[in-house]
């Protein structure tokens, strides 16, 4: 017997349904198991086979979204640059131990000054400038990708 519009629509209702191959090949009539097996494949409805069964093959579900919620990263807010009492930033001639050493501008230019804020206990940098620095790879990597 051949697959007509009203058997295939049959068919892919008592799948959803949950129904096993051979209980639709009975329901149906006419049909063998692997005959409605080999139709619900053909019909691409084999991934959505009745709950239990898909709960054993499930797949990870959207994996990059649920990586990125695993691993929470608060936005870094940068501070502005100190300004020191005369008016300027901190220099290479004028940063010490207790200043972030954070590079702001070109080191070419006149302009080119530290953050100087105070630092993290143990780091060169402050707060915001010590999880900039130490940004995990693949965050630096996706943020590339995404300007390019
Ligand atoms: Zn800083």
């Amino acid at each position: 017997m051949g697959w007509t519009d009203d058997r295939i629509e049959q068919l892919k209702s008592l799948w959803t349904e949950g129904l096993s191959a051979s209980h639709i090949a009975r329901v149906m009539g006419g049909i063998s198991r692997n005959a409605v097996i080999g139709k619900v494949h053909r019909l691409g409805l084999a991934g959505r086979a009745s709950a239990p069964r898909s709960e054993r093959v499930r797949l990870p579900a959207a994996p990059r979204f649920s990586m990125r919620a695993h691993i929470p990263q608060p936005p870094i807010v940068e501070e502005e640059p100190i300004v020191l009492e005369d008016g300027s930033f901190a220099t290479v001639l004028t940063i010490n131990d207790r200043m972030c050493r954070w590079p702001i501008g070109d080191p070419a230019e006149n302009e080119f000054h530290f953050c100087g804020r105070k630092p993290k206990t143990g780091s060169p940098y402050c707060e915001a400038h010590a999880r900039k620095a130490y940004q995990p790879q693949q965050l630096r990597r996706e943020k590339s990708r995404m300007v390019g």
